[in-house]
């Protein structure tokens, strides 16, 4: 999810500097992210039932748009910007290439080819799209495009660096308290190839947890040595949990969530059970099992 912060402000400034008149519709974001520009524009709600043109960013189906689904299908124009394999293609016009590491990365050679003048501002979104999608620079799909996007981004003036520590290195004091619990609960199984912890919502107000707090706490397990893949469940709702799944080297934590109606890429996935924690639990360990050597 927050990669999608970077993409959707990179078309918003873009839109703006073709003079179009764009809506910015994303779920509640995380302040980190009110450093970039114009990100006081981000809508919780669009304001009009029926769009000339809508773009939907990093997103593998038009069921994951959730909320905005509706916006999607009464637009007179659609386009699909993204990198996931599993990508529908439920636009009129799809721009999705697998290969990529982050949608920014597609991202650019879009707006580039609609005659969009990447500015500083601009490359700071993508910069922080880039940075989010590929956890920075250390997913295996990173690759040499992406250090001659980011080549092109410092000689334009994006401060890289200082994208980089806000967004990846700063934690708020709602992720740190969540992390000392899910620290603190997590399990090695199967000889330690598998990692897994869950949060409740309970955990959420004790933690007085923000929207966007959550993020990044599956890498605790995938982090410890010997561990393939990293589970967190966390609670939705009364007998609803989302999955996120994270691996190492082998295992397609993608093909593990499919059978739970969700998805995501190889090495990073996610899904939603309807179950107990003790149930999600077993369902997720017995499917995750079946991907371990
Ligand atoms: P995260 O664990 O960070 O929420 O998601 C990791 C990846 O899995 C992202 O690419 C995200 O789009 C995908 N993903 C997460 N949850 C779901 C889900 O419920 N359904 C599908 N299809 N993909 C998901």
């Amino acid at each position: 999810m927050e990669m999608l912060f970077g993409s959707a402000l990179a078309v918003y400034n873009a839109l703006v500097q073709l003079g179009k008149q764009p809506e910015v519709v994303v779920p509640e974001y995380p302040q980190l992210f009110a450093f970039l520009p114009n990100a006081d524009k981000m809508q919780k709600e669009g304001t009009k039932q029926v769009y000339d043109l809508a773009i939907a960013l990093d997103s593998s189906d038009i069921k994951r748009l959730n909320g905005f689904a509706s916006y999607f299908e009464q637009a007179k124009t659609t386009v699909n910007i993204d990198h996931h394999s599993v990508n529908s293609m439920f636009a009129d016009h799809n721009f999705v290439n697998p290969d990529s590491p982050a949608c920014c990365q597609i991202l650019i050679l879009v707006l580039e080819y609609i005659g969009v003048t990447i500015t500083k501002e601009i490359g700071s979104c993508l910069v922080t799209g880039i940075i989010t999608d590929t956890g920075g620079f250390k997913y295996a799909g990173t690759s040499k495009e992406t250090f001659e996007f980011i080549s092109f981004l410092l000689s334009i003036g994006v401060n890289v660096a200082d994208i980089y520590r806000r967004v990846l290195e700063k934690q708020s004091k709602g992720h740190f308290a969540l992390s000392k619990i899910v620290m603190d609960r997590l399990e090695l199984l199967e000889d330690g190839k598998i990692a897994f912890t869950y949060i409740t919502k309970q955990d959420e107000q004790e933690a007085k947890a923000q929207n966007g707090d959550q993020s990044g706490l599956v890498d605790i397990g995938r982090s410890i040595e010997g561990v393939e893949v990293s589970i967190l469940l966390s609670e939705k709702e009364e007998g609803l949990y989302k999955g996120s799944l994270r691996s190492n080297d082998y295992v397609n934590v993608s093909d593990a969530c499919i059978m739970f109606n969700g998805g995501g890429h190889p090495r990073a996935a996610g899904c939603q059970i309807h179950a107990s924690l003790e149930e999600a639990k077993e369902k997720i360990l017995h499917e995750v099992k079946k991907h371990l050597k």
